[in-house]
């Protein structure tokens, strides 16, 4: 197993483990990963290129906290972390909508059956996912690893030791990437023939800002906040102590074009008055002068394996946009996958992973669209008439229908059906509604034809009696 450079084996426990298995990045999809192939008895090495974020101090990072829904609650499930996970959550039960002169208005999730979706610290799941990782055994998580070179022909990987600064070759049974959004793993699968790859950074960017605690109770809670403001917004997800995450996205070109405390202010206290005092003003100018607004990107892959060991999964499969809440919800529901498939091919690695690219693509391409689209529902179409109308609709019908209509937020945050099926609902839905729309049309066109139709005819009728009586009468006349 070990190839060259310094003496680093993957320990293998002979006797009991399926197999032997690395992966790649110790993020939240990695550490999962990490759990579940150790619950079904494999030796796993995680090597992770920073330090363990358990042991370092907190650094400013990638959105503090999450949504977390059921795709990702299913997977956490499967190891037993479901409970300990939401414990340290907090319910979000719906939308909370700001409007420029501060009036909000709440629009729940699921009125029918009352779901929440959860806000969850990004670095307390790592940790729990971390911690539980350890517990297996077979298990070896190695920090400041840095994965260097992948040689996708000789089956091995080449990482760099930051501690030592020397560089390690290993392989194993099956070589997870889950390196995130800009994998090193899928670099050097890119470049075999016939993987297709693409890369699409939006004109938006985003930037944390907080409500600190001790103004976090003047924000409702249980709620998932959002300023919509046409073509961007701002949103805050509560968290465990009482504090909000606040993000505001919005073009690159307006983030460069405040330059000035006066411009920002202005700036905020016409487009998110209300927010103004709860961030506070100092805070508000110090955050935003002192921190770069970060790119947001989707990213698609023909397939997600190579050869008949190399899997990327999570990020480094199909990062998305945030605006579905689904990234890592889709990420855990990877994990869940190859979990099912593992037991449905006997542990056959190649042949699972094959099964992965062929049976997960569509579903992963649809969420990274759909999680573009959401961006135009939350910023702007959340606002319309439109939508509200159709929202009031779905939950009629779900609640009479429940087993036929289900809503596509609904189908994404509170179903495990697959992603692919829930856009097709969704078509479907939509064609039902448009024919009933256009029946109901020719209905009372219809109705309205009658109605002329009758009048015409009683008009025409008295017209008639009128006209009979005035030709009696002259007859009579003549009669006599
Ligand atoms: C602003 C924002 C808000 C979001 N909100 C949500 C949400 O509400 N709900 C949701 O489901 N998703 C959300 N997401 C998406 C979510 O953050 C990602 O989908 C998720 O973090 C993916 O996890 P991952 O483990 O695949 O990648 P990452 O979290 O990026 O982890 C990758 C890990 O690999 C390590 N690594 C990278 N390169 C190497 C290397 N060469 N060698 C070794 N290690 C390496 C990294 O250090 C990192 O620890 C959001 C994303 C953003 C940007």
């Amino acid at each position: 197993m070990e190839m060259n450079h310094s003496r680093k084996t993957i320990k293998e426990n002979k006797e009991t483990s399926k197999g032997t298995a690395v992966v790649i990045g110790g993020g939240l999809v990695g550490a999962l990963c990490v759990c579940i192939l150790a619950s079904r008895g494999y030796t796993v090495t995680m090597y992770e290129k920073r330090s363990d974020l358990r042991k370092s101090a907190f650094t400013r990072g990638r959105s503090i906290n999450l949504a977390l829904s059921h795709r990702g609650r299913k997977a956490l499930k499967l190891i037993g972390l479901e409970t300990k996970v939401l414990e340290g959550a907090i319910p979000m039960k719906g939308r909370l909508l700001h409007c420029k002169r501060g009036n909000t208005a709440a629009v729940l999730y699921d009125p029918v059956n009352k779901q929440n979706i959860y806000s969850v610290g990004r670095n307390y799941l790592n940790q729990v996912l971390l911690d539980a990782a350890e517990k297996y055994e077979g298990t070896t998580l190695l920090f400041s690893h840095k994965l260097q070179s992948v040689n996708l022909m000789e089956n091995t990987i080449t990482l760099w030791n930051e501690k030592t600064n020397e560089n390690i070759t290993v392989t194993a049974d099956l070589i997870i990437g889950a390196d995130g959004a800009f994998s090193c793993m899928r670099n050097y699968m890119q470049k075999q023939l016939l993987f297709s790859y693409s890369q699409k950074y939006i004109e938006h960017g985003y930037l944390e800002l907080s409500i600190p605690r001790e103004r976090g109770d003047k924000m409702e809670k249980n709620h998932l906040h959002i300023w919509p403001r046409g073509t961007f917004m701002m949103i805050a997800l509560p968290n465990q102590d009482g504090s909000w995450t606040v993000t505001l996205f919005m073009p690159f070109e307006k983030f460069h074009s405040l330059t000035t405390q006066a411009e920002l202010l202005t700036f905020f206290s016409d487009i998110f008055p209300d927010s103004l005092d709860l961030i506070g003003k100092k805070e508000l100018v110090e955050t935003y002068f002192s921190n770069e607004p970060s790119p947001l990107l989707s990213v698609k892959c023909s397939q997600f394996h190579m050869g008949d060991k190399f899997l990327i999964i999570g990020d480094a499969a199909h990062a998305m946009v945030p605006f579905y809440g689904q990234g890592m919800n889709a990420g855990f529901e990877d994990c869940a996958y190859l979990n099912k498939i593992l037991d449905q091919t006997k542990d056959n690695i190649k042949d699972a992973i094959e099964i992965f690219t062929k049976t997960r693509k569509d579903d992963v391409h649809v969420i990274c669209d759909l999680a573009l689209y959401n961006y135009t529902e939350m910023c702007d179409l959340v606002t319309t008439r439109t939508f509200k109308i159709r929202k009031c609709i779905d939950n009629i019908l779900l609640k009479l229908m429940p087993d036929t209509w289900m809503p596509l937020y609904h189908s994404v945050s509170f179903s495990h059906m697959r992603y692919r099926d829930c856009i097709e609902n969704r078509h479907w839905q939509d064609w039902i509604l448009k024919n009933v729309k256009f029946a109901c049309f020719i209905l009372l066109f219809m109705i309205l034809i009658a109605i002329i139709w009758e009048y015409l005819s009683d008009a025409i009728f008295e017209q008639n009696i009128s006209y009979e009586s005035t030709v009696i009468k002259q007859c009579s006349l003549r009669n006599q």
